[in-house]
């Protein structure tokens, strides 16, 4: 028999306790859960400020687990990410975004975008751009119903090949957009190099904004930034009626946030459509 390492010996310390293990247990489980069909999509409307018009939405995952019931993406994804099944998730969550697109399109809803979170590991571990174009290839989507939203932390990996697969993106003629928009390590010249349609300012400026000069400025700067570049700007975590008379004062057209809707069930999200574009 093969002898074992010396030396091999795992120590627990008090450190290593509830939250690592909570870690383990969800990575053992994710996969069988991917098999299991224990993911749901939420969706969260993208709204024109001027209007309140609904005109896209967010899709965002979650874990219905048996035991545990529902468990957020902030939970899972980094666990995910970390094992790789980040990227048979990410494939389910693309596809099923794409699906519930379509079925909205055949009930007669106006024809909206979906943005779809994709993992900077995602674009390191497969051809995302082939599994994008399969996904709208089966939910016989046009490109222009996808948006695909990435972090700053994607420019970071592996610059050639990410480049490679953004350009593939954009060939197809999906969106791109930058998620978290100023919070990461990025130099603004990438913008010129990611060629991006959207940027969205991350929620944390927004949240802050009413108490914090500092995040009025970031925020300002980032819809100067936009409008240079020729961008479109999303405000995220729009929670108030101020934060949505700022976002209007300084121009910026699109927002999302608790104001206008919270992540919805399809059929939630289906009916405020519905009613929004009958008033
Ligand atoms: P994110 O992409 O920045 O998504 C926005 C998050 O802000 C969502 O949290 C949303 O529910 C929340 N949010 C929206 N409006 C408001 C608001 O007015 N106030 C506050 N306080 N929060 C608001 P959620 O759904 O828990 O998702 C958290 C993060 O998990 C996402 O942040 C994204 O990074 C990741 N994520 C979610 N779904 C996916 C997915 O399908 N794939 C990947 N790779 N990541 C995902
Ligand atoms: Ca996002
Ligand atoms: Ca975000
Ligand atoms: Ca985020």
């Amino acid at each position: 028999a093969k002898q074992e390492p010396v030396g091999r010996v795992r120590v627990y310390t008090p450190r290593m306790g509830e939250q690592q293990q909570e870690r383990k247990a969800i990575r053992g489980e994710l996969r069988r859960a991917i098999d299991d069909g224990q993911f749901r999509l939420l969706y969260q409307p993208k709204i024109d400020i001027a209007s309140g018009a609904c005109v896209g939405m967010e899709a965002l995952v979650r874990w219905d687990h048996p035991q545990r019931g529902r468990i957020s993406p902030d939970q899972f994804i980094p666990v995910a990410e970390r094992s790789g099944l980040i990227v048979p998730l990410g494939e389910w969550v693309m596809n099923e975004a794409c699906r519930q697109n379509r079925a909205w399109r055949d009930a007669g809803l106006p024809p909206l975008k979906v943005a779809v979170n994709v993992s900077a590991v995602q674009f390191l571990c497969q051809d995302v751009v082939d599994m994008v174009e399969r996904a709208l290839d089966a939910a016989a989507l046009p490109p222009q119903a996808l948006e695909v939203e990435i972090t700053e932390s994607i420019i970071m990996t592996d610059g050639a090949k990410v480049m490679r697969l953004l350009d593939g993106l954009r060939g197809l003629g999906v969106s791109l957009a930058i998620d978290d928009f100023g919070t990461g390590y990025s130099s603004l010249s990438y913008l010129k190099r990611l060629r991006v349609n959207c940027l969205k300012i991350d929620q944390s400026f927004v949240r802050e904004m009413l108490r914090n000069e500092d995040d009025v400025r970031i925020t300002r700067a980032i819809l100067n930034i936009a409008r240079d570049f020729g961008l479109e700007v999303v405000a995220e975590g729009i929670e108030t009626a101020d934060h949505v008379d700022f976002f209007r004062a300084e121009g910026c057209h699109l927002g999302q946030g608790y104001f206008w809707g919270r992540p919805m069930e399809p059929t939630d999200f289906h009916r405020f459509v519905a009613d929004s574009a009958s008033t």
